[in-house]
């Protein structure tokens, strides 16, 4: 009796330690702080929309339904405000901020005071004192304002060369993802020299962190080949964008790594027995947001829950040691789920026929299109080539389109074309700082889903912070984004101060 009794509360026990429900936990070996860019639960409710109506189809009832991503079947919930000491709509810096420091400040600051004069300590850094290994990936480029705030220490987001110089000296275990700008900053600088000087661990961020002991791996192979416990850095050379992210999920060739990927591979060389502490951010969701183009981010969306499902699958392993932490940083463009011109109507599926990116048809397809196009005034409509176009990449066929929005693809047509833009307020409505075709193409298709977008900045909505395992039950209720590395040093038994 007395042995069914020990046995019934260690049964008991191990369910709590799975669920994270239980107040008692032991300090967590392995932390995951999972960081969706520009995300807040319409973004994640969209793909999930998204999933269900292309991949499931409407319920018995006729209603359509969700198909659930990896996240928001963790068993705690909580919200955050994301709003920075001086301004209601943050930025990813500030938000960085206060998710690695614990400190509301000033937009553009990374990892800094809001007088931008006073280093804080980030929850990376208090890791790696205690002695975890410590890896920081996004699908930007690794100097970028979010994962900046884990290792960096500036003023301001701007200062990428800066920014990349810390990298080596935050002595951490693992980059990867996107590559570094502040190489083509440094490279640029001394290009400007006479004679130009030599990479040097004082001019070139790279060869800093090489010399710091760090393997570059620049493709998949390399960073296989890499040994547990040698320090990282690893980009895919190949499929880099001019801005160091990776590219678009919707745009990746099939050769080139996820962001699921660079996870599992930073896992194989970060695991030992003093555990990790792990940031992963799904960078290009904002992106995309602030673009106005729902499929690539319900793409990217699906691309970041791939993480969480990598990170599920390693909790799965070692339930009783593991914290997961998924949030966004902010929402970016308004998106609503619901558009005036569709009432009570959604149909996701069609946006199962955009085929790439807003960025990819802009750089690649209509850059093609402008050199060969015969185009002289605004008395010119659009020719049956772009239509083909519009149609191919966008499902956008120019014979069912009404005549209002006929009108709108034209009105963006004349100014894609022209040499000189107009400006003003109904320019700068209607585009934005994109690509007057491109944005006019995205804004329709989604709104035929029934999906619109309130601005191409982000969003003062507060996001959801889901979580499971050691400790989870300190993410629920509401909170400032200030307090939730703040609730993650208390479980890992560090301090921020
Ligand atoms: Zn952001």
């Amino acid at each position: 009796m007395k042995y069914l009794y020990k046995a019934l509360l260690v049964l008991l026990l191990a369910t709590s330690f799975s669920y994270g429900q239980s107040d008692q936990f032991i300090t967590p070996k392995y932390v995951f702080f999972l960081i969706g860019d520009g995300m807040s639960m319409t973004q994640v409710h969209t793909a999930e929309g998204y999933l269900q109506q292309t991949q499931v189809g409407p319920d018995k009832e006729g209603t359509t339904g969700v198909k659930q991503l990896h996240m928001t079947t963790m068993p705690v919930i909580g919200l955050q405000n994301t709003f920075a000491s001086d301004r209601f709509i943050t930025d990813s810096a500030a938000a960085g901020t206060a998710m690695s420091c614990g400190h509301k400040t000033r937009c553009g600051t990374i990892a800094m005071d809001s007088s931008r004069t006073k280093s804080l300590p980030t929850i990376a850094e208090k890791a790696r004192d205690k002695g975890m290994k410590v890896g920081i990936l996004t699908s930007v480029s690794i100097d970028h304002a979010t994962p900046a705030c884990f290792y960096a220490h500036q003023p301001d987001r701007g200062m990428l060369w800066q920014i990349s110089m810390d990298l080596a000296r935050s002595d951490f275990d693992f980059f990867g993802g996107g590559g570094m700008n502040g190489e083509k900053v440094s490279d640029g600088k001394r290009s400007m020299q006479p004679g130009k000087p030599q990479a040097t661990a004082d001019n070139d961020p790279l060869e800093a962190a090489r010399r710091k002991g760090y393997a570059i791996a620049t493709n998949r192979a390399e960073l296989q080949a890499i040994e547990p416990g040698t320090k990282t850095f690893a980009y895919s050379k190949d499929f880099i964008g001019g801005d160091w992210s990776m590219p678009y999920s919707i745009d990746k060739p099939q050769e080139d790594l996820s962001l699921a990927e660079y996870t599992r591979e930073a896992i194989r060389i970060l695991d030992n027995p003093a555990g990790f502490f792990m940031m992963v951010e799904g960078g290009k969701i904002d992106w995309a947001c602030h673009a106005n183009d729902a499929r690539t981010v319900i793409d990217e969306v699906l691309a970041f829950d791939e993480v969480v499902g990598v990170a599920l699958d390693f909790y799965r392993q070692h339930p009783a040691e593991t914290l997961i932490v998924v949030t966004g940083d902010h929402e970016t463009g308004g998106l609503a789920m619901g558009f005036a011109g569709m009432g009570y109507d959604s149909a996701f599926e069609v946006m199962a026929k955009q085929k790439i990116s807003f960025q990819k048809f802009t750089d690649t397809i209509l850059n093609d299109y402008k050199e060969q196009a015969d185009w002289d005034d605004e008395d010119d409509d659009m020719d049956s080539e772009i239509k083909d176009l519009l149609d191919n990449y966008f499902g956008l066929n120019y014979s069912d389109l009404s005549d209002f929005e006929r009108e709108l693809l034209e009105k963006a047509y004349d100014q894609t074309m022209a040499r000189k833009r107009s400006k003003g307020q109904e320019f700068s409505l209607l585009y934005g700082g994109y690509e007057p075709l491109t944005v006019t193409a995205t804004h329709l298709l989604n709104r035929k889903a029934g999906i619109s977008w309130g601005t191409y900045s982000h969003t003062a909505v507060p996001v959801p912070v889901y979580a499971i395992g050691a400790g989870s039950h300190m993410f629920e209720m509401m909170y400032n984004n200030s307090d939730t590395p703040r609730k993650m040093a208390e479980v890992m038994q560090v301090s921020l101060d």
